[in-house]
């Protein structure tokens, strides 16, 4: 998608600070963190949310998943971490890309 955000943050059009990356996810910090640890990770699928799913393209979901468990280890969140996506703007989405949130390094005491 050649008008995403996401898109050319993977393209490294656009410039981040790149953790983690394999053939189907990249991973990168937030620009505005909301936790000392705050990282993006995305699939590199342009999928717009969680409710554009569907059996073909959900494989991704799991890659994403298994480098949280990996990108988490490298941050040193033995403590345990959180993991956030917004849907539709509705729900908090502003980049509609999917992408799921990486927060540790702080408790989490709310929802
Ligand atoms: P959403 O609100 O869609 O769930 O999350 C989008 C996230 O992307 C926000 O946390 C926001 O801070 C982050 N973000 C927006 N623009 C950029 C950018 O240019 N670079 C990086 N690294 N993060 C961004
Ligand atoms: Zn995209």
């Amino acid at each position: 998608m050649s008008d995403c955000l996401f898109c050319k943050i993977i393209a490294k059009e656009i410039p981040s600070k790149c953790v983690y990356e394999d053939d189907n996810v990249f991973a990168f910090r937030d620009i505005s963190p909301q936790a000392p640890v705050h990282i993006l990770v995305v699939p590199k699928e342009h999928i717009i949310s969680v409710a554009e799913l569907t059996t073909e393209n959900s494989l991704v979901v799991s890659k994403c998943f298994e480098a949280i468990a990996m990108i988490a280890e490298n941050e040193g969140l033995n403590q345990g971490f959180r993991v956030i996506t917004n849907s539709g703007a509705g729900g908090g989405q502003t980049v509609f890309h999917l992408h799921f949130h990486l927060l540790g390094g702080k408790v989490f005491t709310d929802l």
